[in-house]
């Protein structure tokens, strides 16, 4: 009912590379009014991926010029490459109501809850750092000296989980998407999410 709808809200899922994040933010788009948020990124586009579907790849001039326009929700360096959330794009779409899904890395996390508090800032954990390795292992994408790096980054990486609002651990997928479905619904739930006019609308009707 419009009557109820107020702005949308960002939901941000991060986690250690190979936890489930992309798996798990995918099967949000199931919920209504839901959007995933597309990153613009230096790094090389690799086989499968889409321009303007799974990244915008743009130069560095480009990517710098965004910066220097204040065009970034936020943005970080990662292993080299530069990312970025284009903010007009995310900034449309909670004024029409949606939930906009950033799936992004720590820094940028802190620096969204920052500049919105009313963020909801999700954290994915594998059940067990010995079964990270293996889902990194069968996935085959890398190397043995690859995966050692990502194990010893994860370990880091474990210390923005305070900074967080909700952990999830993804043992059974379905069960870890389901969770962060009602965490979204939950949210969406809470008195302040209702417009300001709302009483006098509401007595109205
Ligand atoms: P990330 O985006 O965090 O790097 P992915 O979503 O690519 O992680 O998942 C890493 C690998 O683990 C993929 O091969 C994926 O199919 C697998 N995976 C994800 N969630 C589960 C789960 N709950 N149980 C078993 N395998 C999973
Ligand atoms: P990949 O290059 O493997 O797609 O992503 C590497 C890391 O960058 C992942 O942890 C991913 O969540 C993060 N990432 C993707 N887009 C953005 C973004 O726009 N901002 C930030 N801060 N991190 C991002």
């Amino acid at each position: 009912m419009d009557l109820f709808k107020n702005e949308g809200k960002i939901f941000v899922i991060s986690g250690p590379s190979g936890s489930g994040k992309s798996t798990i933010a995918n099967a949000l788009l199931e919920e209504p009014d839901t959007v995933f948020s597309i990153s613009m990124t230096t790094r090389k586009i690799r086989e499968g991926e889409v321009d303007g579907v799974n990244y915008y790849f743009v130069t560095d001039e480009e990517y710098d010029r965004t910066v220097a326009e204040g065009g970034f929700l936020e943005h970080a360096e990662i292993y080299n490459h530069k990312y970025g959330t284009p903010k007009k794009p995310a900034l449309e779409n909670l004024k029409k109501g949606l939930n906009v899904i950033l799936e992004i890395e720590m820094q940028g996390a802190l620096q969204v809850k920052e500049s919105y508090p009313d963020a909801v800032l999700i954290f994915v954990l594998p059940p067990s750092l010995k079964i990270l390795r293996e889902r990194i292992e069968n996935r085959g994408t890398d190397s043995k000296e690859e995966i050692d790096k990502r194990m010893a980054a994860t370990v880091k990486e474990l210390d923005y989980l305070k900074d967080y609002d909700y952990y999830i651990v993804n043992d059974i997928k379905e069960v870890a998407v389901e969770t962060v479905k009602n965490i979204m619904r939950i949210e969406k739930q809470k008195v302040k999410n209702l417009p300001a006019n709302f009483i006098e609308e509401y007595i109205k009707e």
